[in-house]
């Protein structure tokens, strides 16, 4: 996905702008990117590459150079940023958190009106400078912003560093986040509210749907209204979320918590333990231990020094590696017992294979499982959740094929929670990965935990209930 942070202030930015976007860092493992305005020295910008470092360790020596009061930050999972430009418009920095469906056919027709790509490095169309030439084509930013919102099928958020403040616009449909602080002095904009607390920024405002914001080091002045239709993301509190960030004014961890809280509720196994698995699923076993009123312990830890995401690495071998490799049993608390495991998705079932057999290894008498989600029956066109080109990817898709003959086929039999369907596909996972029992989340407890009504919520993954 990417995640982004920009601030603007009465004294020097660097500091704020290397840790609020160092904040960002779970969000993405591809690219990491600053850039700094100042009235006298112009534009400063840097890029590296993360893939085998980290944020700060990239930056942190470069840091004396970004000089200036205003800056925008990046940990991308895509492309190079940020992108400078000069234009009509004047001169400006860029970062986006983007999907771009039809990058292939915008691409043609800025080529057909004149207007040429520079960023080729990584042999394909940056979508972030193609992002910038769609602004270009407006008379002044928000026409321009809008002919984004208008020609993209996807979604884009974006931060937009200029010579008069930064301009922080959230894709029109809201799928992805932007939050903004506040401090004396100082605005700062964000994909994740955690960027802010330990900075020094409060909360100040939950940028809505296609609005957009200018930032300046005293005052925000919005440019356009936000629009009534909402899709947020829901896989931000399941998945990507950090604990303590909120999104719409609903925390991440309160919302993990209430999942599992009500399905520990209403769950009538018989279970020694809850423990989840790291990071995204210990909130909800957390919740599930106090709602079905067993202890909760830790059988299973994540070694967090080093390792990162796992559906990153684009190839499967090295995935299931680095899947395999982060997270050590402990075979102390395991043996003998019936643990019930929570996380926070199934998406290609590469990790659980992993995960169940070793828990056994170790001595679980039995291991059940408990997912904070509905299953994962359609791949997400508008954040790039699942990396797949294919919705075969997806276990889910897998085991339709199998008893249809066919992926695509009854799929809403399949998102229907209790129908045959249903039973049928959730049952097969059980078995396929040695599972004691196995339960998903229902959209509607899922919901409900988000405390959002359901029109307002993206949910299409597990429901295809989006159109595009
Ligand atoms: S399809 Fe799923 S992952 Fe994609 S934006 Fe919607 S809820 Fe999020």
């Amino acid at each position: 996905m990417g995640g982004f942070f920009g601030t603007i202030s009465k004294s020097a930015c660097a500091t704020d702008l290397f840790y609020g976007t160092d904040y960002n860092s779970h969000l993405g493992t591809r690219r990491g990117g600053m850039a700094t305005y100042d009235k006298e020295n112009g534009f400063t910008r840097s890029i590296h590459n993360l893939e085998s470092s980290y944020f700060r360790t990239k930056f942190e020596a470069s840091l004396p150079k970004f000089v200036g009061n205003a800056g925008i930050g990046i940990i991308s999972d895509t492309d190079a940023q940020p992108i400078v430009i000069n234009s009509h418009l004047g001169k400006f920095a860029i970062v986006t958190v983007a999907k771009i469906n039809n990058i292939d056919e915008l691409e043609k027709d800025l080529l057909a009106v004149n207007m040429h790509f520079s960023e080729l490095s990584s042999g394909k169309t940056n979508q972030t400078e193609l992002v910038a030439l769609l602004i270009t084509q407006g008379k002044d930013f928000v026409e321009g912003i809008e002919n984004v919102y208008n020609r993209i099928k996807g979604s884009c958020s974006m931060l937009l560093l200029t010579e008069d403040g930064i301009i922080a616009a959230r894709d029109k449909w809201g799928r992805t986040p932007i939050v903004i602080g506040k401090k004396d002095g100082a605005y700062a904009a964000t994909s994740e509210s955690s960027s802010l607390p330990n900075l020094g920024y409060e909360i100040e405002k939950f940028v809505g749907p296609g609005e957009i914001i200018r930032l300046r080091a005293d005052e925000l002045e919005q440019m356009r209204k936000p629009n009534e239709g909402m899709q947020v993301c829901s896989f931000l509190w399941v998945y990507y979320g950090f604990p303590v960030s909120s999104y719409e004014g609903k925390n991440v961890e309160e919302v993990r918590f209430a999942c599992g809280y009500k399905m520990g509720q209403k769950d009538h196994s018989e279970v020694d333990c809850a423990c989840g698995i790291p990071d995204s699923g210990v909130g909800m076993a957390l919740g599930y231990a106090e709602g079905k009123g067993v202890p909760y312990h830790r059988a299973i830890a994540k070694y967090t020094p080093t390792w990162p995401r796992s559906f990153t690495p684009a190839n499967q071998e090295l995935r299931s590696l680095v899947a395999k490799m982060k997270l050590i049993p402990n075979r102390s608390m395991l043996e003998g017992k019936r643990i019930l495991f929570c996380d926070d998705s199934i998406v290609r079932g590469t990790q659980l294979r992993d995960n169940v057999k070793i828990l056994y290894d170790y001595g679980a008498k039995e291991v059940h499982m408990r997912i904070a989600c509905p299953p994962l029956i359609y791949g997400c066109p508008f954040i790039g959740f699942t990396s797949s080109k294919s919705d075969l990817e997806l276990i889910t898709r897998r085991i339709i094929k199998e008893l249809e003959g066919d992926e695509n086929k009854n799929l809403d039999k399949y998102a229907t929670t209790d129908s045959p369907e249903y039973k049928k596909m959730v049952s097969i996972i059980a078995e396929r990965f040695g599972l004691s029992s196995l339960k998903f989340n229902t959209l509607e407890t899922l919901i409900e935990a988000i405390g959002l009504p359901k029109c307002k919520v993206c949910t299409h993954c597990f429901d295809g209930s989006s159109h595009f």
